[in-house]
């Protein structure tokens, strides 16, 4: 019988763990948490719902959410999304680009300029070998729309220079404008562009960790953090445990997996850089604030203000927040290197005496100030506030990506350990194709 261990028990671990076991394999799960589920988890406090942050399940290849697991189909509801972008104290829709009719002046009309070429039938512009992704944004989308939504709110979002990133690699989640989108957003009316992502799934009456509970409720799993990959096939787990293995399926972050095997692999790890997530989730007495009124969440660009997303959960499901409350996600981008260190779920407490504006109370009291004074938040009627990291949160497709990961993963594969996952992948994917991602890999498995 083939020995499986998988390493990593988010939902990408729990899937591979569910297929392998259905194909009649041995298997390990190792996961250094005491539950598994990794960012897909709801958290139950003083009546309220929280997800580890806004987590939507978007389906591209599966007909319904049930089919990911052993789900009930009556335990999920379709919405569809109602997003907005908040500019000079102004909520228009997303996606910003497809809405410059709605946007108020000066900014309107910078933007307008930068996107004549599109409303006179030039192409749009498509990204070039070896071009950055602020060179591209400016070329494809025009000066104004790069420097009022698309520069600051994805130098939040990603917490790096945007110099530093492939264009080509990122094409896929920034692809060319639509110029008949642009010119129906410019006459006030919704492109077709504007139906991007345009509905998601939430299950009815709970939190996404739903989603968790039908995939595998109850794998059993190893609590331990991975601490070797020994090149004998063996893993060693933190309490001293060895785990031998004919294939190992890897959905851990890719850096610590290499890391664990040591050598020429730990080598590369340092080449390989992500964002963190300060993730706040609040649950607030009294209905949301009027900007909010029933969006389910808001991009927010502006740099004077710490986050870069704002969502309502109980706009999501009123089931996520007790009778006549709300609640809310906030996130701030926080750069690498103030994340390499806590690993993802760990209160974010930050190093003692840290003066980091991204560490220890400082950003929680910022944070708190910033949705008051955009009109977000009272935050007097705050009744719960929890905060945690999320780290890696995402990947940077920068230049030394496509150097080192593609090659990494072949290499490690020719050694039986395959990756899966948002993060195994050094990649940005959602829960869908994480779930299909490692159930794949578990079929591909060789004998
Ligand atoms: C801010 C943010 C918002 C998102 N929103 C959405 C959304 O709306 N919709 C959507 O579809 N997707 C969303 N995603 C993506 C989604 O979270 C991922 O696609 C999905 O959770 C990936 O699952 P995974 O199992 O690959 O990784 P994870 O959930 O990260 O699981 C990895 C597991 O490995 C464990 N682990 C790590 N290191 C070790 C070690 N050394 N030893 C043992 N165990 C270890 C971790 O504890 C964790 O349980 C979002 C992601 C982020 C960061």
């Amino acid at each position: 019988m083939t020995k499986l261990v998988i390493l990593g028990g988010g939902v990408a671990g729990l899937s591979a763990w569910r297929r392998a076991r259905a194909a009649g394999h041995d298997v390990t799960l190792v996961e250094r948490c005491p539950r598994t589920g990794g960012l897909t988890r709801s958290i139950h406090v003083g009546g309220y719902t929280f997800d580890y942050t806004g987590h939507f399940l978007h389906l591209a290849a599966t007909a319904h959410p049930s089919l990911l697991g052993d789900g009930d189909p009556d335990h999920w509801k379709q919405v569809t999304r109602r997003a907005g972008c908040l500019v000079d104290g102004v909520v228009v829709p997303a996606p910003f680009q497809y809405h410059l009719g709605a946007l108020p002046e000066p900014v309107r009309a910078a933007c307008i300029d930068g996107v004549r070429h599109l409303l006179s039938g030039v192409a749009p512009a498509r990204p070039e070998r070896g071009e950055d992704l602020l060179s591209y944004f400016v070329r494809a989308f025009g000066p104004g729309v790069t420097a009022h939504f698309l520069k600051p709110y994805n130098e939040k979002l990603l917490a790096t220079d945007l110099t530093r990133l492939s264009a080509e690699r990122l094409n896929r989640f920034f692809p060319a404008p639509d110029p008949v989108a642009v010119a129906a957003g410019l006459a006030g009316g919704e492109g077709g562009g504007g139906t991007y992502n345009a509905t998601f799934w939430y299950p009815q009456g709970d939190g996404i960790g739903r989603l968790v509970d039908q995939l595998a409720p109850d794998a059993p799993h190893a609590h331990a953090t991975v601490t070797a990959v020994e090149p004998d096939r063996r893993v060693v787990i933190a309490d001293g445990r060895e785990l031998p293995y004919t294939h190992l399926i890897s959905t851990i972050p890719l850096p610590d997996l290499l890391t664990a095997c040591g050598g020429a692999r730990a080598a590369l790890a340092p080449r390989l850089s992500a964002s963190g997530v300060a993730a706040f989730q609040l649950g607030v007495g009294g209905p949301p604030a009027p900007l909010l009124r029933d969006l389910h969440w808001l991009y927010v660009a502006d740099p004077s203000l710490s986050f870069f997303r704002v969502g309502c959960y109980s706009n999501v499901s009123a089931a996520l927040a007790p009778p006549g409350c709300h609640s809310l996600y906030v996130e701030v981008g926080v750069p690498a290197e103030v994340t390499s260190g806590p690993p993802t779920g760990r209160p974010f407490a930050g190093r003692p005496g840290s003066q980091h504006p991204f560490e220890g109370a400082a950003l929680t009291d910022r944070v708190l100030a910033d949705l008051a004074r955009a009109g977000l938040l009272d935050p007097g009627r705050v009744e719960v506030l929890l905060r945690h990291v999320i780290a890696p949160a995402y990947v940077h497709f920068d230049f030394a990506w496509e150097q080192v990961v593609p090659a990494a993963l072949a290499d490690l594969a020719a050694c039986g350990i395959h990756c899966a996952g948002r993060y195994g992948r050094w990649d940005y994917v959602g829960m869908e194709d994480a779930i299909l991602g490692a159930a794949a890999a578990v079929d591909a498995l060789p004998g």
